[in-house]
């Protein structure tokens, strides 16, 4: 099937006992055992099947395939937020005096988990001078467990090169960590070019409508655990935290989304309500068409401030001019999401004047809902860091970013320049 059927119909035909079609709500937290046989083998993992919500939920298993099916992965993990699923998925691999290798360009909480969390646990998290290989490849070491960057990084707008940090990773033996939230599957799929693990912030574009936080880890299923078992010790060797398990031997290619389960969000719990699940599959149905239209408003939008003579600068890889259009041509179609940032003459005053004036574009801190929304980030999202590291990230003082919705262009061009003239 093609993305916009798997949106709508993978992973649920109808409810076997009500034949409802919409996926029911699983507003439930544990599960009855047919008998003490069928309880031990379930939590031995031997048979499939439910015992209890913060492990698994039958409404959020439908997401879970949906979302694995549209990456090309080969299982799912959903989780209450996208922060959740980012920690959860480097927890699956890492120790105290074990470390990632990072692209600098990240999400404002990302960085923040990054720059002082995990370190707090004895996690070194080393950030690349910039998002090419070249730089990633020289941080690599014998400690080093996994490579992260974002496919579009948020806000700094920069395309990845999925293939070529694949392949630097993969020369020393690591697997590479994809944050696909800003492209989603429908733009970018970066398991085709070479991606171990990919995870998301589905309150964004899949959720689509700004009511719902989720996260969803998605396991490729390609990953070599096995050949490498000091490593990846975690995979095989005996868990302690799950009676003894070796997570290779009992789940082959899985082994990964396995141990994400039954150890980081069994023992810490951030399970995703079976509503949100709901709401969320509720966005995921028309993520295809939205997708469409937020990137269509989105070049036109960049194609308007460009123009404008009181607009001095845009960053949009989709504009033919950007240093990462040929990236986003090779990973995106051209289509690189719906996110872009610009900067007004007359710095951050001008920018604070024309911010204050948006009337139809709301001022707050999220993306990829169908509504347009601004946010500044210096002042919000990216205030935890010195200028020297906003720099970094890609963020500026007068930056503001704008996430383009699918309402009608002409009132979008139409209040952005009502807001320019103010400023
Ligand atoms: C929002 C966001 C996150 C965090 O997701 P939450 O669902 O808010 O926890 C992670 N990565 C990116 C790129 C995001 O935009």
């Amino acid at each position: 099937m093609k993305d916009a059927t798997i949106a709508l119909h993978h992973g649920f035909k109808s409810d076997p006992t009500t034949k409802a079609v919409a996926v029911p709500i699983y507003q439930n937290v544990a599960f009855e055992f047919d008998n003490a046989q069928h309880g031990a083998d379930l939590f031995n993992l031997d048979v499939p099947g439910n015992i209890y919500t913060r492990i698994m939920n039958p409404t959020n298993d439908v997401l879970e395939q949906r979302i694995a099916a549209l990456e090309g992965g080969i299982a799912g993990l959903a989780v209450a937020a996208g922060s959740a699923a980012i920690h959860y998925a480097i927890q699956t691999l890492t120790q105290a005096g074990d470390n990632i290798v990072s692209t600098p360009q990240l999400y404002g909480g990302t960085y923040t988990l990054f720059a002082h969390l995990l370190p707090s646990f004895g996690v070194d998290v080393r950030f690349a001078r910039d998002d090419s290989p070249e730089a990633i490849a020289e941080l690599i070491d014998d400690k080093t467990k996994l490579v992260y960057c974002e496919s579009i990084g948020n806000p700094a707008g920069n395309i990845v090169d999925i293939e070529g940090l694949a392949e630097v990773a993969h020369a020393r033996h690591v697997p590479l960590m994809v944050d696909n939230t800003v492209a989603t599957p429908i733009l970018c799929k970066p398991i085709q070019f070479g991606a171990d693990i990919v995870v998301h912030s589905v309150t964004k574009y899949v959720g689509g409508h700004g009511n719902s936080l989720g996260g969803v880890i998605v396991d490729s299923g390609n990953f070599p655990w096995a050949e490498h078992p000091q490593k990846f010790a975690s995979l095989n060797t005996p868990e302690p935290a799950y009676h003894g398990v070796v997570y290779t031997e009992k789940f082959g290619p899985a082994a990964f989304i396995a141990r994400a389960r039954t150890v980081p969000l069994r023992n810490t719990g951030a399970a995703l309500a079976p509503m949100n699940a709901f709401l969320l599959l509720q966005g995921l149905e028309t993520l295809a068409l939205r997708m469409e239209r937020h990137t269509d408003n989105a070049i036109q939008v960049a194609q308007f401030l460009k123009a404008h003579p009181l607009v001095a600068w845009v960053s949009y890889a989709g504009l033919a001019d950007h240093p990462h259009h040929e990236l986003a041509r090779k990973y995106m179609g051209g289509k690189p999401s719906a996110i872009l940032s610009f900067g007004l003459k007359g710095g951050y005053a001008a920018g604070v004047r024309f911010y204050d004036a948006l009337q139809i574009f709301k001022r707050l801190v999220n993306i990829g809902d169908a509504k347009s929304l601004a946010c500044h980030p210096a002042s919000t999202t990216h205030r935890q860091m010195n200028e020297e590291e906003q720099a970094k990230a890609g963020v500026k003082p007068e930056m503001i970013r704008l996430s383009v919705g699918i309402e009608a262009i002409e009132d979008l061009l139409q209040d952005l320049d009502q807001a320019l003239r103010q400023a």
